[in-house]
């Protein structure tokens, strides 16, 4: 316990939430440091600021959610990320899988189809001096070509199943890891592995995301 100084209620607060990442199966080290070193409040604004560290998928702008800090965490262990990969997100939403991501790879790029995401997004970025991020507002479904091959890439919002020129834009040996499944019905999260000899695919666990639309947003 505490006695209730500012200092010693974040590192409860802290230790607390590495203790619910762990325990819902994030156990990779560098995955660990990466969200530790990454506050979520900053991703939050309004009403539901005060739940940044809650284990809870919680309401951003434009009617979407920032994830559950557990999935990040295991989306993010799956990716197998390594300090040379170039990542590609689709779905920054709040930004903060992205954040998380800069801090394992070379370089990140992340996509949203609202404006006004991709524009919060990029203040957070810069606030918190992350200069490995590109942030860009576009239909996220057909990848980036210009700056494909990607050795990682991640969607965060759920498809029926893997866009096609996102299979097309990762590397060989490369991994993509994504939520598959109707929008409002059961989604799986699922691996994607190219090797040489094809794709390999490995189901994770059910989870519930938001879906990828086609288009940009109304707002945009
Ligand atoms: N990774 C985010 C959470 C994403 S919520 C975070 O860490 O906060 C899913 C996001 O996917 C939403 O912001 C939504 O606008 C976006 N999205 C849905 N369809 C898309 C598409 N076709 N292209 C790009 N972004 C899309």
């Amino acid at each position: 316990m505490n006695d209730g100084s500012p200092e010693e209620i974040e590192a409860e607060r802290k230790m607390q939430f590495l203790y619910a990442l762990r325990s819902k199966g994030v156990t990779d080290k560098k995955v660990l440091e990466a969200m530790e070193a990454i506050d979520r409040g900053p991703f939050i604004r309004g009403l539901f600021a005060g739940r940044a560290y809650e284990d809870m998928p919680l309401p951003i702008a434009c009617g979407q959610t920032i994830s559950q800090p557990s999935v990040v965490g295991l989306m993010t262990q799956a990716l197998e990320i390594t300090p040379r990969d170039k990542v590609l997100e689709i779905g920054t939403g709040s930004g903060y899988q992205a954040a998380i991501l800069s801090k394992l790879a070379r370089r990140v790029y992340t996509i949203d189809r609202h404006r006004r995401l991709v524009n919060e997004a990029r203040i957070v970025f810069e606030a918190l001096d992350l200069n490995n991020i590109t942030a860009i507002t576009a239909d996220g479904s057909h990848g980036l070509p210009e700056q494909a091959p990607f050795d990682r890439i991640i969607v965060t919002a759920a498809a029926e199943d893997p866009p096609s020129p996102l299979l097309a834009q990762l590397k060989e040996g490369g991994i993509m890891v994504l939520p598959v499944g109707q929008s409002d019905a059961v989604q799986h999260l699922i691996r994607v592995r190219k090797t040489a000899a094809g794709l390999e695919y490995d189901e994770m666990r059910a989870v519930r995301f938001v879906p990828l639309l086609e288009g940009l947003g109304k707002d945009t």
